[in-house]
């Protein structure tokens, strides 16, 4: 049996973190755009620092979309289930990765077909 109101905190926690470390990488990314002087010729090592911030911003707002997920399925009485076949995630997997929406199986089998990816911090 999971302890629901556990992994509850642990999503929202999550859900703050990566919301507010979204939102600084895309305020530094536009920080760098700003300041970027158009006669450098730094500006292509300027547009490659843009680049990470952007991509870092995006792969936060990737989990945190699931993260969210995660969150309405506690709502709905469905987390930990996979959406697959509504079997039981792993204990050991959602303890990783708690915002899991599918068993071990599937998720590779969704990773097989290049469909899905999984994102770890
Ligand atoms: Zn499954």
């Amino acid at each position: 049996m999971i302890n629901i109101e556990l992994y509850r905190k642990r999503l929202l926690d999550l859900e703050k973190q990566l919301a507010e470390h979204s939102d600084r990488e895309l305020e530094d990314g536009r920080g760098e755009l700003i300041d970027t002087p158009h006669d450098s010729g730094d500006a292509s090592v300027s547009d490659v620092a843009v680049d990470s911030h952007f991509t870092e911003a995006e792969l936060d707002s990737i989990i945190l979309q699931q993260v969210r997920d995660a969150l309405r399925r506690i709502d709905d009485g469905t987390f930990g289930r996979c959406l697959v076949d509504g079997g039981p995630i792993e204990p050991r997997r959602l303890e990783a990765i708690p915002w899991a929406a599918y068993c071990l199986k599937h998720q590779a089998l969704l990773e097989a077909a290049g469909r899905e990816k999984t994102w770890t911090l």
